[in-house]
Parts: C-alpha cells; sequence; structure tokens
C-alpha cells in the first residue's frame, strides 16, 4: 500500500563528501538488533561538530551518513530485549551510545564503550538529524524526561551540558571560591558557564573574539569579559583579574592553537587547564615555562555518565539551557539551518532547534 512505501523511506540530512552535504530521501531505519530502539525525533539540534565533519575534519565519517548526536523523540519500536522502554515513551537521546557490559562501560568511561558505543551517531552511524533513528542499546542510551522540562532544556543535555560539565567543569575541579576562565563563548564555552555556577566560584570570566557573544556571557552569569582580539593584552586583563596569579581554571572550548595557547598563559600554579575544543592541529605546549608551576592538563570525550545527575539539577531550576537556543527552524528547513549555525557569530546564533514537521504522530 502506498502508505507502506511512504513509512519505509524518510527525509534525513546526510554527509556526502568534504563540503557537501545533503537532504535526501533515504531507507527508514528498521530493529537490526534486539538492544535496539527506533525513535521517532521530535527536536534536533545542530553542534560546531557537525560543521567539522561537513568540513572533512572526521575523515571516519563515511560518505551517505546521517548527521547530529543529538534530541529528543518518541519510542516507535523497540527490540526483543529493551525492558526499559516501549512504544510511546518520550526519550532524551545521549549523544552517546553505550552497551553497559564491556571493559570501559564497566570503568564508566562510556565514551570509548567498545560494543556498537561512545560517540558514534552522526559520525560512524546514522544519527539525529533525521525522521527516524536507530539507537543501540536503548536501555543505556536513552533517558526518560520529567514533565516539567522544556523540549529545549533537554536537547541540551544530549551533547552540550554533560560535555562542558564533565569535560569543563569537572575535569577542570570548579570548586568554591576558585577563579575559571573560559576561552570560547560558543554553545560548549556558555555551557561550561551554567555548569560552573553550580560550585560558586568567585570569578568566571569569558575570554572571546566576539563582542556579542562576551555580552551574552554576562547576562548567563559571567564575572567578567575578556576580548582576546589582542591576546597578549587579554592575557595582562585576566592577570590584572586575579591579583597577578592567573586563573585557577582555565576551560578551552574552541579547539585551535591560539585558545590553548591562551590558556597555558594565563593558568596559576597549582591551576588545572580543562581542554574541551576539538583540535585539528597540535599546539605548541611550554612544558619549559610550566614545569615548575604544578599545572593539570586534562582531556576528555564526554561519557554522559552525569546525564542522570544534571537532570535533577536541571529539575531544580538553578539553570536555564533552554536560554542557549536563539533560532528554530523544521526539519523541512534544515539546510537553512545549516546555513545559519554556519555563520553563527553573523546571526547571533547559539543553538538552533530543528522540529520534525515531517513525520505523522503514531
Ligand atoms: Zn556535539
Ligand atoms: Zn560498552
Amino acid at each position: 500500500a502506498a502508505s507502506d512505501v511512504y513509512k519505509r523511506q524518510m527525509k534525513a540530512y546526510t554527509y556526502v563528501k568534504p563540503g557537501f552535504a545533503q537532504f535526501i530521501d533515504v531507507d527508514k531505519p528498521v530493529v537490526r538488533k534486539p538492544t535496539d530502539a527506533i525513535v521517532r525525533m521530535v527536536k534536533t539540534t545542530i553542534c560546531g561538530t557537525d560543521l567539522h565533519i561537513i568540513k572533512g575534519d572526521v575523515p571516519a565519517c563515511k560518505s551517505g551518513t546521517i548527521l547530529g548526536h543529538e534530541g529528543i523523540g518518541i519510542v516507535e519500536e523497540v527490540g526483543d530485549s529493551v525492558t526499559n522502554f516501549k512504544k510511546g515513551d518520550k526519550v532524551l537521546i545521549s549523544c552517546v551510545c553505550a552497551c553497559g557490559k564491556c571493559y570501559y562501560c564497566k570503568k564508566g568511561i562510556y565514551a570509548h564503550c567498545e560494543d556498537e558505543g561512545g560517540w558514534i551517531f552522526g559520525h560512524l552511524i546514522d544519527g539525529t538529524q533525521a525522521e527516524y533513528l536507530r539507537v543501540p542499546h536503548a536501555d543505556n542510551t536513552l533517558y526518560h524526561t520529567p514533565s516539567d522540562l522544556s523540549d529545549e532544556a533537554l536537547v541540551m543535555l544530549s551533547d552540550i551540558l554533560p560535555t562542558a560539565y564533565e569535560i569543563g567543569v569537572l575535569k577542570g575541579k570548579v570548586e568554591p571560591g576558585c577563579t575559571v576562565a573560559i576561552v570560547g563563548s560558543g554553545p560548549i564555552g556558555l555551557a561550561s558557564l551554567l555548569t560552573a555556577q553550580f560550585y560558586s566560584p568567585s570569578k568566571i570570566i569569558m575570554v572571546d573574539i566576539d563582542e556579542n557573544r562576551l555580552d551574552t556571557a554576562m547576562a548567563f552569569g559571567a564575572t567578567d569579559k575578556v576580548n582576546s582580539a589582542n591576546a597578549e593584552k587579554a592575557v595582562q586583563a585576566i592577570f590584572d583579574l586575579t591579583d597577578g596569579r592567573g586563573v585557577d581554571v582555565a576551560i578551552e572550548a574552541v579547539g585551535i592553537p591560539d585558545s590553548f595557547d591562551l590558556c597555558q598563559k594565563v593558568i596559576a600554579v597549582d591551576g588545572t587547564i580543562a581542554n574541551c575544543g576539538v583540535h585539528g592541529k597540535p599546539v605548541e605546549f611550554e612544558l619549559d615555562r610550566l614545569w615548575i608551576r604544578n599545572i593539570n592538563v586534562t582531556t576528555g570525550l564526554v561519557s554522559t555518565n552525569t546525564t542522570p545527575q544534571l537532570l535533577k539539577a536541571l529539575e531544580s531550576h538553578k539553570i536555564e539551557p533552554e536560554k542557549l537556543v536563539t533560532h528554530y527552524f523544521k526539519l523541512s528547513e534544515i539546510e537553512e539551518a545549516f546555513k545559519v549555525f554556519g555563520q553563527a557569530a553573523n546571526h547571533h546564533a547559539i543553538k538552533v532547534i530543528i522540529e520534525n514537521d515531517l513525520s505523522p504522530v503514531q
């Protein structure tokens, strides 16, 4: 029947080759393993990482892969061994899949799950920028959603809040009274700013070259802003704000050599540089100057093991991540959404929400 044909095809935004992605008809996903679920997407978003993939910076992503690793949806079908979810459940989709059984899952490092897990959505397997999504290890990868949280807040919980919290704030050891510099006032920098406030640091200094993004950061609770268009002046300004000592925590949220360099120039004795940025080039590490200064440098890929904790924290409404959403699009307009997000600074865009307007509600 015609309706069956319709159901077996769907629209999806797919990576084709460096510089090129397209919104095309593809086969609708099916349950392949008993631990899978099929989710009808409700809302998704675009991540800076998607832009890196389209640029060709992530060669592991093969031509034809559906992009996207964030979003919420409604469970449409579950495999035989999925016990925690059923058809009709509204779910938060974690950007990291986890089998819960392998060596790294047992260590709690879901980022490096060895059995169709880790960050694979929109990277190694089809992602969320589509009408439907196949979710491996659904029992561990999906979360039930508290009813009083907005869809927008929930979408921010797929990736940017846990990434900023786990890899920026927790690895950086933000603690009460400490001084923090966050280099980069984009989505991850701003999410770091929000989650750092759980710990009441005495100063959160936001650093960026875009004055509009710095003003946004001030509205989100930054204590100070420093424009890094002139790096030397920025370093001096940060020392002036910290009694000449530098910051206890420097969160790198850009992913270029200049931003890492700024972090290593402003880190105080005994401080921690927490790298969140996705780097495409090596950096120069000033070990000849820093070896004597008792500093730490941390790196990481998010595990999303803090998602249950962040869901609880959001329920208290102490932080309001939905404020990161600046633009709304329909899934049928996803190409326009990519144009806007690709020129985020010009459009004053932080996060976009893309709502599925194409799939019939079952
Ligand atoms: Zn992402
Ligand atoms: Zn695993």
